[in-house]
């Protein structure tokens, strides 16, 4: 994530305040009930202690914020980051709460980080600050209270490590309480690849939309990771040539189109897309690549008011959360830009989440087949309400998800009335 620094434009907490007050203010929202739905509900911070393996121990700051839990238990990932701060976790768990309205999953919104570049960590002070995270604040989690996942830096093994310790502490195996787990131990079918493959998808419906082939299509992918990896790998079995890719080791590109399985199993044994022979060295900034689809999916404040008059794409995707400042989006739209947003474009992940903790719940696991196609049918729906509620209130995309987002957290308020 760029410093924010003076620069309040890079605040993820402002930016998606103002998402949330543009929204807000054409939904005609005032006084309690606005500021209810714009605050979190519960925020925490932690301290940490972790016994390094030199013998030394190690204070880390750990962070979770449930920002609704109206709709149904909080849920959200987890990420570790050097720059994880409290206010960039409470806008992430606000963007969670609209995300699991827009693809209308029984879920409120949460998300939770610690304060820690993983790189510089072994394997057993990672597991070791896993755990410490998980048992502090084990009273806080549970399979009907907050539901954690994979964010940035996060993956299936960090959520083994957190079901075992979470099942120390009830003395029972409890699968549910976080998704995103290998399949061993209770993951679904589909879920390491299902933020991708809604990417795809709402690509997919946003070309048939505006009546553009996919096929030959030039796509840029930000972000070579889980996300844009199986974006750009899904996107170029639909014919989409992808021209650039891009991670935290540098940029690469092909005007005629990058090899993306030969790519995939070169970042597996290098860690990273530079040095690619099928591609060369981009020096030039990837944002601003001549393409018609762009798909950031790295982290936040990529597409800002600098690079936005520059961008070419005809479609931005995306599959990272909070990429494009307000700033930026007003620069897109005025440029006739499609932008698809985050709470629509990668709330894949989430929705095959909700199916890992379905699964979990019933015992009874689904074929990956099954998985996918019901996926298909959230994404296609979730694309579908977005989309008209947009034609109709001639708003962007970006407006039309967070209307239809807090028109069914409201609904759900008034439902439940006020308790005391
Ligand atoms: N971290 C992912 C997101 O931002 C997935 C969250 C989840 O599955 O709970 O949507």
């Amino acid at each position: 994530m760029a410093a924010v620094g003076a620069n309040s434009q890079l605040n993820p907490l402002e930016n998606a305040e103002r998402q949330f007050e543009e929204a807000a203010a054409r939904l005609k929202l005032e006084g309690g009930v606005k500021e209810m739905l714009k605050r979190p509900r519960r925020a925490t911070i932690q301290s940490l202690p972790v016994m390094m393996d030199d013998g030394t121990i190690k204070v880390f700051t750990g962070y979770r914020v449930q920002h609704s839990i109206a709709r149904g238990p909080a849920k959200g990932g987890i990420r570790f980051h050097q720059d994880v701060t409290l206010e960039e976790v409470e806008a992430l768990a606000s963007w969670m709460t609209w995300k699991c309205a827009v693809a209308d999953i029984p879920f409120g919104g949460g998300k939770g980080g610690i304060k820690v570049d993983p790189r510089g960590l072994s394997m057993s002070e990672l597991e070791r600050l896993t755990r410490r995270y998980a048992a502090d604040l084990s009273d806080l989690f549970g399979p009907e209270r907050d539901v954690p996942a994979p964010d940035v830096n996060t993956g299936e093994r960090e959520m083994a490590w957190f079901v075992d310790t979470y099942s120390m502490h009830e003395r029972r195996t409890e699968l549910a309480v976080v998704t995103g787990k290998p399949i061993e131990i209770g993951g679904s079918q589909g879920r390491r690849e299902a933020t991708g493959r809604g990417v795809m998808i709402c690509v997919e419906q946003m070309c048939k939309h505006l009546n553009v082939p996919l096929k030959g299509a030039k796509v840029v992918v930000q972000g070579f990771g889980n996300v844009g990896g199986v974006a750009a790998d899904l996107l170029a079995e639909c014919g989409a040539k992808i021209v650039a890719a891009s991670d935290v080791s540098g940029a690469i590109h092909n005007p005629d189109g990058l090899d993306v399985k030969a790519l995939l199993e070169f970042v597996k044994d290098h860690k990273g897309v530079l040095g690619f022979p099928g591609g060369k060295a981009l020096t030039t900034s990837i944002i601003e690549y001549d393409c018609d689809i762009l798909v950031p999916a790295a982290l936040e404040n990529q597409i800002t008011s600098e690079n936005a008059p520059n961008v070419k794409a005809k479609i931005v995707a995306e599959g990272a959360n909070g990429p494009t400042t307000p700033d930026a989006d007003k620069i897109l739209e005025a440029k006739g830009i499609w932008v698809i947003p985050d709470i629509l474009c990668n709330s894949g992940g989430v929705t095959v989440s909700y199916f890992e903790w379905v699964q979990n719940r019933m015992g009874f696991y689904w074929p990956e087949t099954e998985v996918n196609s019901r996926l298909r049918q959230y994404m296609e729906k979730a694309f579908l309400d977005v989309l008209q509620t947009g034609v109709k209130e001639k708003a962007s995309l970006r407006m039309a998800a967070y209307m239809v987002a807090i028109k069914r957290v409201l609904k759900v308020h008034q439902l439940r009335g006020m308790y005391a």
